[in-house]
């Protein structure tokens, strides 16, 4: 039903974190998706295989797909769209003031790299100027294929269903007889990603628990929108979405104050996990998961627990924000 189309050199690796398992005093592993697909990767990369899939069997020649100026969705999307010969056209937030200029690094610098179309409307607009490109170009002969925000859809959630499996696999290497995780994190956002693990999960049991750890407000609207996947990637399938929505676990009060924004708690957990491990974490989306996963480890106060961490990337956003970090690693 869905088609891989290789934009991922998989299985990416599932490495034990031996200093930070030390300090914290559980056995924590770490699932490579940060180096999922076209490098900088990450999850989104997972998530086009299959679209990509999609877009192949329908011959389209031009992907349409929206974010914010630091997308790292809209990254992999240029990526893949490259890849396959396909035109893109990238709809972003334009800044909430006009005189704010875009920071001409990170993603919004890759965009322009990778030579996108790049068209910048209110937040608000973003659907509406979609369907517009859409329709002109139809109207033009093209075929466009239009990606919702995050990779949003069933085939995306088809990338996580296989990457659970790919877990259970791996898990065996370091876990043997037991054969799956006590408890694995992730940072969700649109909660794709969550989804389709939680419904691997159901399948291939790779984790006693899975734990989203939610990067914006919005606890009941997050909830609802991972059930609304399940859902409708169940409906086809002799797969009871209510059943495995009681595994749901969606942890709000790791956001801070609120997407996208960075506090100095998290300056230093992701330098611990630089200085610990070497391992690259961005302020955004897996910076505040695995800042999640430490303080859920203190509060519930576990000991030797096998915890599987889900990097899902963002590379660019860490080096968008390094400026952040002046005060706190080289002084005043
Ligand atoms: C998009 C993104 C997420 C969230 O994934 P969803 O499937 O939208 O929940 C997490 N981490 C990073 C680095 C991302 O870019």
């Amino acid at each position: 039903m869905y088609t891989r189309v290789k934009l991922c050199d998989l299985p990416t690796p599932l490495e034990y974190l031996a200093n930070i398992s030390r300090i914290y005093d559980n056995n924590i592993y770490i699932k490579r998706d940060d180096l999922a697909g076209p490098e900088p990767g990450g999850n989104k990369a997972r998530k086009l295989e299959y679209i990509l899939g999609e877009v192949r069997k329908k011959g389209a020649n031009h992907l349409i797909t929206c974010g914010s100026v630091f997308s790292n969705h809209c990254r992999l999307t240029a990526m893949a769209a490259v890849r396959e010969g396909l035109d893109c056209t990238l709809v972003l937030n334009r800044p909430a003031a006009d005189s704010e200029a875009i920071d001409f690094s990170g993603n919004y610098f890759l965009y322009n790299l990778l030579g996108v179309n790049i068209e910048l409307v209110d937040k608000s607009e973003r659907d509406e100027k979609m369907e517009q490109l859409e329709q002109k170009l139809k109207d033009q002969g093209e075929k466009p294929h239009l990606i919702p925000a995050g990779g949003y859809s069933k085939a995306g959630i088809h990338g996580y269903v296989e990457a659970a499996a790919e877990i259970k696999a791996q898990s065996k290497d370091y876990l043997g007889e037991k054969g799956k995780f006590d408890l694995l994190f992730l940072a969700t956002g649109t909660g794709t990603t969550q989804a389709g693990l939680l419904i691997g999960n159901y399948l291939h049991k790779c984790s006693e628990a899975i734990v989203g750890i939610s990067v914006e407000p919005g606890k009941e609207e997050g909830e609802n929108k991972i059930k609304e996947s399940l859902k409708e990637y169940c409906q086809d399938l002799d797969l009871s979405a209510l059943e495995i929505s009681h595994d749901l676990l969606l942890l709000d009060e790791y956001i801070g104050a609120g997407y996208g924004i960075i506090e100095d708690d998290l300056l230093e957990v992701i330098s611990l996990m630089a200085r610990e491990e070497a391992i690259l974490l961005d302020p955004v989306y897996s910076a505040k998961a695995f800042a999640g996963l430490l303080s859920f480890i203190e509060e519930k106060n576990l000991h030797n627990q096998d915890i599987l961490f889900l990097h899902t990337g963002g590379l660019p956003i860490l080096l968008n924000n390094s400026t952040n970090f002046q005060d706190l690693l080289v002084g005043n």
